[in-house]
């Protein structure tokens, strides 16, 4: 038996006994060592009259160590640390056969549809549990799938070097994409509405701050760009926000928005200033391969080398019995100053 925080809706989260996940054919069985709480694990806790649901186990940003092995798994062995990426396609249709899993219909997170990590095991295919470096800790390995989406908006709208690139929102994803785009040598700025997390964007990104509670974003956005505007706008914000329009209005001519938030409201684009300086939308969503390599292990890659950062967006660490206490420090971000916090089951 084990501990495994269940979920029934809202903000009622039970940590419970229940049986032990079995490994099936080429899964692992996974003692979940570090456990992220992602924005889209808030927007359910959120709800004002949520469904009473069957209890599930959420928590898609995990990392840990393999105790088990299902028949048919010959890539790793037990001991393994390994950090698990939570996507898993159906395997049959159009969108897997060339790689682009994410788009399947039938797509499938572990810490979804499946069961996830915030409980004290898990299990993952193989191929989706990657072996860590001695010195990547599980902590920032759990950060991965964060760092995953980054190296994705990068795939979807590169960044050349020199390009004056805005990212709108400070969660770990807006501070990921910084990174990444610092790293492809843009010139960063980022908007946010609190001093810490806009501190680790200067800190990750060597990005210019702007405070959008204390300043309009798109006049500073201007003046920032000597009146160019943007060539790439990242929009990290969603949920029920407004950003959207934002986002536009401080992309410059020929600029493209990068859209990565997850809207819960319908967004208005004033689309005639879009029409005169010939803006590209794109949506980014989640990842994938990069050709014919996983974003995921892209992201392991650079944070073994030092170029991405998990460690400065940690902010708060739990253990599995108190994960209530951890929901409401990632919920009231600038109450608990908070960016991402992990649940350590
Ligand atoms: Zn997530
Ligand atoms: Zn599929």
């Amino acid at each position: 038996m084990m501990k495994a925080a269940r979920f029934y809706g809202g903000k009622d989260i039970r940590v419970e006994t229940v049986p032990d996940p079995q490994s099936g054919p080429g899964e692992v069985l996974v003692r979940v060592r570090a456990a992220g709480i992602c924005g889209s694990d808030l927007h359910g806790y959120r709800a004002a009259n949520p469904p009473s649901t069957a209890p599930r186990t959420p928590g898609h940003e995990l990392a840990g160590e393999v105790v088990g092995l299902g028949p048919d798994v010959h890539t790793l062995r037990v001991g393994d640390r390994v950090g698990i990426e939570p996507l898993v396609g159906c395997g049959e249709c159009e969108h897997c056969a060339w790689g682009q899993y994410h788009l399947c219909e039938k797509l499938e997170h572990i810490g979804g549809a499946r069961s996830g990590g915030f409980a004290e095991l898990t299990v993952a295919p193989q191929e989706k549990a990657f072996l860590l470096p001695d010195h990547i800790s599980y902590d920032e390995a759990s950060i991965l799938d964060v760092l995953a989406v980054a190296v994705h908006a990068l795939t979807i709208v590169p960044v050349e070097p020199a390009e004056r690139v805005v990212v709108v929102g400070t969660g770990a994803i807006g501070l990921s994409i910084a990174n990444m785009a610092a790293l492809a040598g843009g010139r960063v700025a980022v908007v946010g509405r609190r001093q810490g997390p806009l501190d680790v964007a200067a800190e990750i990104a060597g990005a210019y701050g702007i405070d959008s509670s204390r300043v309009d974003p798109v006049g500073a956005v201007m003046e920032w760009s000597q009146g160019r505007g943007a060539d790439i706008v990242y929009e990290a914000v969603g949920g029920t926000a407004d950003t959207l329009g934002l986002s536009v209005q401080m992309a410059g001519a020929k600029g493209t928005v990068g859209i990565v938030g997850s809207f819960r409201t319908p967004q208005t684009i004033d689309t005639r200033p879009a029409l005169r300086r010939e803006l590209t939308l794109a949506w980014v969503w989640s990842y994938a391969l990069r050709r014919e390599r996983p974003e995921f292990d892209i992201a392991l890659d650079l944070l073994a080398r030092g170029l991405l950062k998990a460690e400065p967006l940690i902010t708060h660490r739990f253990p599995l019995d108190r994960i209530n206490e951890g929901f409401v420090a990632a919920d009231k971000k600038s109450e608990h100053q908070s960016i991402k916090v992990l649940v350590i089951p």
